[in-house]
């Protein structure tokens, strides 16, 4: 009997030590500090078009007074082609970003097979998080619809628009009036959204006292303005209003919310090679990177991932005359291409769980982690 128990005391004994070394061992190997709570909230922020250059030529414009997306915690860079092409299209980069999935120019949430593959926001809406899509452009437009639906064409924007009475996202605020309310067909899109319980308004003024519930803005036919055409502060007016109502509804689910935010226009000003227009449409989106900021800081538990789709016109900083040795020798911008162009476009992440982002990745990769952290 004693016997047998001096054994029972050895293996509890040697069991002990197991555990409290591998806890040790599991300790040191910790990188990110316990204190770093989980991925609770994501709020995805993509400038259309937007590359390095473009960032650093709004970081000239303003004499290099620091941009929002600077406070970044980790930077990485990510690879664009799509499928079927080195030079990806806003789509099927749409697609890799939400998605996770390579698919061929002009796919909306569909693989090569043109069968419908799961996006991120899908992925958070059903597991109960509050979810929404902000965009300047139509929110049925590449990168909003390609978090939002699954054709084969992106110029399927009625059927895109259709596919909204599909899901159960609780804001979406662009343009797009075409699409919903001045439809070829009879379909009455807005009647059947208002008995789903949604309020669709065509702007952010007329929603300013609701603070929670399914809230649709449509604010122009096709796109908002241009900055360099009077679109004032939609955009991150627009990002705190969706923060304001996502946190709302997340909090009466007891839940999350996941937050997809694009500066819509930052490609069409650079297909234009107006580089005016470029710097213009970044420090708009960058206003909407420093509310996402800021409300990371303010509410542990948020990600935020800036990034893009691609890179358009192939901008370049280049010297005026090419002598480096001359003192205030002037700069000038040289877009090489009206289209887009292939190089690799940076991604600054922020908050919870940012540190995974601070590689070399596919476009791809971006919503797999985001899946993986909201997993955890
Ligand atoms: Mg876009
Ligand atoms: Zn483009």
């Amino acid at each position: 009997m004693k016997k047998c128990c001096k054994s029972i005391r050895t293996i509890v004994e040697c069991v002990l030590v197991v555990l409290v070394g591998g806890l040790a061992i599991a300790l040191i190997n910790r990188i990110p500090d316990s204190s770093e709570p989980k991925v609770k909230n994501i709020i995805y922020l993509i400038g259309d078009g937007m590359g390095i250059s473009h960032i650093t030529s709004t970081m000239i414009a303003q004499q290099y007074t620091p941009l929002a997306l600077e406070r970044a915690e980790y930077v990485g860079l990510q690879k664009t082609y799509s499928s079927n092409n080195l030079i990806t299209d806003s789509a099927a980069a749409g697609t890799a970003l939400s998605a996770g999935t390579k698919t061929y120019n002009g796919a909306i949430g569909v693989d090569d097979n043109k069968q419908p593959v799961e996006n991120i926001r899908e992925v958070a809406e059903k597991m109960g998080m509050a979810t929404g899509v902000v965009a300047t452009y139509a929110v049925t437009h590449a990168t909003p619809a390609a978090f939002m639906g699954h054709t084969e064409s992106r110029n399927q924007q009625d059927l895109i628009a259709e596919q909204f009475l599909d899901t159960n996202v609780d804001v979406f605020f662009g343009g797009g009036q075409k699409y919903f309310m001045q439809r070829a067909d009879s379909l009455d899109l807005v009647g059947k959204l208002q008995e789903k319980g949604y309020t669709i308004a065509t702007s952010l003024e007329e929603i300013a006292d609701i603070k929670e519930g399914k809230v649709g803005v449509l604010a122009a036919r096709k796109g908002l303005p241009t900055m360099l055409k009077g679109r004032g502060n939609f955009l991150p007016e627009a990002t705190t209003k969706a923060l304001e109502i996502l946190t709302a509804n997340a909090k009466k689910n007891k839940s999350g919310f996941f937050l997809m935010v694009e500066g819509s226009q930052i490609d069409g000003e650079a297909h234009a090679n107006n580089l005016e227009g470029v710097v213009a449409e970044i420090v708009d989106f960058d206003a909407a990177v420093k509310i996402a900021f800021d409300y990371a800081d303010k509410h542990p538990g948020t990600l935020v991932v800036v990034t893009a789709d691609h890179e358009t016109g192939g901008l370049t900083i280049i010297n005026n005359n090419n002598k480096f040795d001359v003192a205030e020798n002037p700069i000038a911008y040289h877009f090489s291409t009206g289209g887009h162009s292939g190089g690799m476009v940076p991604i600054f992440a922020y908050g919870a769980g940012a540190e995974a982002f601070s590689r070399v990745l596919e476009n791809t990769d971006i919503p797999l982690i985001m899946k993986s952290l909201l997993a955890e």
